[in-house]
């Protein structure tokens, strides 16, 4: 079935699989439509930044859903700027807030 997939998508490299495998089965789903085409935008422009900010989605353990973070980040171009960088993953998506403990939560705990 993977093997399948990846045959039918060819413009996957394993270069770039190696890197998105993980975050993949961490969401339980495969990166596919736009959120792809903006990934292997992002890896062919940096495939360095693309890693980082791959592996730094994967470090958020508070997100289940590693891809779609991922590609919020690669659509806020956070695969060009170095890591220490700002990171959208870092904003809490319910609350708008930048608080580490607030992440996952409803409300903002700080609020
Ligand atoms: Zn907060």
């Amino acid at each position: 079935m993977e093997r399948l997939s990846a045959q039918l998508n060819n413009r996957r490299t394993r270069e770039f699989d190696e890197v998105v495998a993980p975050l993949e089965r961490r969401s339980r789903k495969a990166l596919d439509g736009d959120g792809l085409d903006d990934c292997l935008a992002a890896f062919a422009e940096n495939a360095e930044g693309f890693a980082w900010r791959a592996d730094a989605a994967l470090a958020r353990t508070k997100y289940k859903n590693s891809l779609g973070l991922l590609v919020k980040m690669v659509r806020a171009g956070e695969h060009r700027v170095p890591p220490a960088a700002p990171s959208v993953a870092d904003v809490n998506p319910s609350t708008g807030c930048t608080h580490g403990n607030c992440i996952g939560e409803e409300a903002c705990l700080y609020a």
